[in-house]
C-alpha cells in the first residue's frame, strides 16, 4: 500500500526527504520525466504520464494507492486537474502541496500578465534585453516578437523551441540567491524580467534582484488552483503522508506477534 507523491518541484522533493527521514519509504513519487536527469529522490520513482484522468484513476485502483498528494508546480494545471478527478472517480484521500504565492513589496514594479501571450504583448515594439525565467515549454510564444534581445534560462537546452537572432542560453537548476540574479542581470545588462508568479523561496531570488535593480517585472499570473485540501507546509502534507499509510509502514514499530 502507497502514497503516491505527484512532484516534479523542490517541495515534492522536500516531501520525499521528510518521508525517508521518518522511515515512510512506502510512497511513490511520480515525475512527467521533462529533464533528462532529474534530482536524485530518497524514495521509489516512477516516470511518465498516467494518460489522462482516466489513466491517473485506473492506476490509483492497481497499485493499491491509498492517498495521493499533488506537489506539482503551481503552472502544471493539466496534471492538477487530472488528479482532481481521478480522486473523485475512486473516492481517494488527496491533499495538495503548493508553494505560497508572492506578495508585492514597497519597490516592486511588476506588470501584471494572465498568461504568455499578454507577457509577449507587455514588452512593446521596441528592442529589449529581456530575461526569460519561464521554463522552456513556453518560449515559443516569444519567438513572434523577435526584435528583442532574450536571456532564456533553462534547465533543458532550449533547442529548437526558440528560434530569434538574439538570444543567450543559460542552462540552470535553482535555487538561484538574490546576490548571483543582481550580478547576471547587471552582466547581462537586462532591462526587464519575464516570470511566471510560481511563489515559493527557491526563486525568489530573481523578483527580489529585480526590485534592488529598479527593473519591472512581467508577472504571469498562476492558473486557478483545484478545490482539493491544500496546504503550503511540508510537515502537514507529511503528517498526511503518514495518516494513510498502515502502521507497519507510517514508521511506527510493528506490534509483537
Ligand atoms: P501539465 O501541463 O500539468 O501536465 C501535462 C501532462 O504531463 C499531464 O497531463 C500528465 O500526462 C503529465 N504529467 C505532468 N506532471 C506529471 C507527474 N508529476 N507525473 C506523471 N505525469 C505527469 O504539466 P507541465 O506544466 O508540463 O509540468 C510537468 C512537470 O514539471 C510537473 O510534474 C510539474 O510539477 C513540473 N514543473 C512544471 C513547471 C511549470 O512551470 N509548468 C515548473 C517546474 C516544474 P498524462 O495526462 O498522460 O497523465
Amino acid at each position: 500500500m502507497t502514497v503516491l507523491i505527484l512532484g516534479g518541484t523542490s517541495e515534492a522533493a522536500a516531501l520525499a526527504r521528510a518521508c525517508a527521514a521518518a522511515g515512510l519509504t512506502d510512497c511513490l513519487i511520480s515525475l512527467a520525466g521533462r529533464t533528462a536527469v532529474p534530482l536524485a529522490l530518497p524514495l521509489p520513482v516512477r516516470v511518465g504520464g498516467f494518460g489522462g484522468a482516466e489513466g491517473l484513476a485506473a492506476f490509483i485502483r492497481e497499485n493499491a494507492i491509498t492517498a495521493l498528494v499533488d506537489a506539482t508546480h503551481p503552472f502544471a494545471a493539466r496534471i492538477s486537474a487530472n488528479a482532481a478527478q481521478a480522486v473523485a472517480q475512486t473516492g481517494l484521500p488527496a491533499l495538495t502541496l503548493h508553494r505560497a504565492g508572492w506578495a508585492r513589496q514597497a519597490g516592486d514594479i511588476w506588470l501584471d500578465v494572465p498568461g504568455l501571450g499578454e507577457a509577449v504583448e507587455v514588452l512593446g515594439p521596441a528592442p529589449r534585453r529581456v530575461f526569460l525565467t519561464i521554463g522552456r515549454q513556453g518560449l515559443h510564444a516569444f519567438a513572434r516578437a523577435p526584435q528583442h534581445h532574450y536571456l532564456a534560462r533553462t534547465i533543458e537546452p532550449v533547442g529548437e523551441v526558440l528560434r530569434v537572432p538574439h538570444l543567450t542560453e543559460l542552462n540552470a537548476r535553482g535555487p538561484f540567491d538574490a546576490e548571483a540574479e543582481v550580478a547576471l542581470m547587471l552582466r547581462e545588462k537586462v532591462e526587464v524580467l519575464v516570470t511566471k508568479h510560481s511563489g515559493g523561496a527557491s526563486t525568489y531570488g530573481k523578483v527580489e534582484a529585480a526590485r534592488r535593480l529598479g527593473l519591472p517585472v512581467v508577472m504571469i499570473a498562476r492558473p486557478a488552483s483545484t478545490a482539493l485540501p491544500a496546504t503550503e507546509r511540508v510537515e502537514e502534507a507529511l503528517a498526511f503522508v503518514k495518516a494513510h499509510l498502515p502502521p507497519s509502514s507510517a514508521g511506527l514499530p510493528s506490534s509483537p506477534a
